[in-house]
């Protein structure tokens, strides 16, 4: 895990509830004790306009302007506990957002890539990870297409719904590697989990039924 010195305000109030949120995560079945520790260590309010810094230790998705939010806490650690990621390896998110999701992978020394197809929010979450001096690396586009100038990934996770995208994103893994995908209808998607096992081999498994904001582009929702 690596430590990072963030250079906004975390005062006690916060860090209470952010430890009162995680142990709720946990009551809820969250058991990977990194992921935890980095849903401890990265400040959530830090992702949100100040004016609501005190909503951000409830279990909720939020708007983040765009008509995008913010993921709901229990989803980004139900993602992050099925990516499985190790210090080291290399991640690609594919919906930038507020940022908060490439915080917790960067804070388990993940080198995160991310992609984010709003101008709007790829700017102001480039702001703040340069801000917060993290070290993520931030991609304005289409992410239904991954990433493929920065692959091969050990990880792929997509942070909004998809219809059929895991066909292009699942080239773009290394042997071992592990894609986080929900797919489904615009209403309902499953958390889909595809490993790579060997070349050409993969394991899809489905792990419950979420709900995001679609995933639009080449191999997405159209509008
Ligand atoms: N991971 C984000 C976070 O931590 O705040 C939450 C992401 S939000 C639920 C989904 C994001 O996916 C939105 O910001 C949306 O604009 C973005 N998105 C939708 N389609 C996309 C695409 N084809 N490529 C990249 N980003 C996309």
């Amino acid at each position: 895990m690596s430590k990072i010195k963030y250079t906004l305000e975390d005062s006690f109030k916060h860090k209470g509830r952010r430890k009162r949120l995680v142990e709720y995560l946990k009551e809820k079945g969250i058991s990977n004790e990194k992921v935890l520790d980095a849903l401890l260590e990265v400040p959530r309010h830090f992702f949100f306009p100040k004016d609501f810094w005190d909503d951000a230790y409830e279990d909720k998705a939020f708007p983040i302007g765009s008509g995008q939010t913010i993921s709901q806490p229990y989803t980004v650690a139900f993602q992050t506990q099925l990516l499985s990621p190790k210090p080291g390896d290399i991640v690609l998110e594919i919906g930038t957002g507020s940022g908060y999701q490439a915080a917790i992978l960067s804070a388990m020394g993940v080198k995160v890539y991310t992609v984010e197809r709003v101008e709007e929010l790829f700017r102001s979450t480039t702001a703040l990870f340069k801000k917060l001096k993290l070290p993520v690396h931030c991609f304005l586009g289409d992410g239904s297409q991954g990433l493929p100038s920065k692959g091969p990934f050990n990880g792929i996770v997509v942070t909004a719904g998809g219809n059929d995208l895991a066909e292009q994103l699942k080239e773009q893994l290394v042997i071992g590697g592990r894609l986080v995908v929900p797919m489904g209808n615009r209403s309902i998607q499953k958390m889909v989990l595809i490993q790579k096992h060997v070349e050409n081999n993969y394991e899809r498994t489905e792990h419950g039924d979420f709900k995001f904001v679609p995933l639009l582009g080449k191999y997405g929702w159209k509008t």
